[in-house]
């Protein structure tokens, strides 16, 4: 009998709430879920096509194995995991478990790693690892650590301003009920959206100011806008007092910084 499930999706991190109505394996129906709390009946395209990830043709049911032709054969699951763990083995007591990198058990839509890679790694002695974040969020995790000791998520739904640099969100998604949020900051006269893009994407047609920098310039756009603030003392020094340390060194670089000439260089006029 056709069923509603509660669920949520888990292909960014957004996660928003859904139901699902399943007719045996396959999932008949998409919807967001409107009594979920943070999403509120929200969904990108993604999930509404869970269907296709789930049950396409071209998804393996069945592992499959190289023969020597170069053509793969399927074979079951349980001759699957023991050639692979005859030959992880081989390979640990011949070379060493720190021979063995394991890669994988990311973040969204990775998580069944966490069910089985700590009990993995140790049965193998291995020690290195990694997994698709290192290459999407190195970069985040790094400016996070530094300036908020840990990750932080912005508030783009009470934002007095917004800026987005490369980004759009119209399209990505990334922070809940993007395309909702998006359009509430566009409405309101007392918010403000400034998007920094080579590009004229969906959000930079919201936006209040886009900046369209020439490719690969932004860092010069950013650092005239400090600049302008610094020069103009438009500063909360306060802030800066009570959150921050060192900031006389940054503020008398940014002094210096010839804002004519790194907009000229950005493409935006000054
Ligand atoms: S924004 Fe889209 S991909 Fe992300 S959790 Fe929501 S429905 Fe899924």
């Amino acid at each position: 009998m056709d069923q509603w499930h509660k669920s949520v999706c888990i292909l960014c991190a957004c996660n928003c709430g859904i139901e699902v109505l399943t007719e045996d394996r396959l999932f008949k129906r998409i919807r967001g879920d409107k009594d979920h709390v943070a999403s509120a009946g929200y969904t990108c395209n993604k999930a509404l096509r869970l269907d296709h990830y789930q049950n396409a043709s071209d998804r393996l049911t069945s592992p499959l194995r190289r023969k020597d032709n170069g053509e793969f054969e399927e074979i079951s699951w349980d001759t699957a995991i023991a050639e692979i763990a005859e030959r992880l083995k081989a390979v640990r007591d011949a070379h060493g478990g720190e021979s063995i990198f394991f890669y994988g058990g990311g973040g969204q839509g990775n998580h069944l790693g966490g069910a089985y890679s700590a009990a993995l790694m140790r049965g193998l002695r291995a020690w290195h690892r990694s997994n698709a974040l290192a290459q999407e969020k190195t970069g985040e995790f790094w400016v996070d650590a530094q300036l908020h000791r840990g990750h932080t998520a912005p508030d783009f739904e009470h934002a007095e301003v917004s800026v987005f640099v490369g980004k759009n969100p119209w399209q990505s998604h990334g922070f809940p009920r993007a395309r909702v949020v998006l359009k509430e900051i566009a409405r309101d006269p007392a918010r403000s959206l400034i998007v920094i893009d080579p590009v004229r994407t969906e959000t930079a047609d919201l936006a209040d100011i886009h900046l369209q920098v020439k490719p690969g310039t932004d860092a010069w756009c950013l650092a005239a806008m400090v600049a302008v603030v610094v020069q103009e003392d438009l500063v909360d020094h306060t802030f800066l007092a009570e959150h921050t340390t060192d900031s006389a060194q940054v503020l008398e670089h940014m002094a210096h910084i010839k804002v004519a000439e790194y907009a000229q260089r950005c493409g935006v006029s000054e």
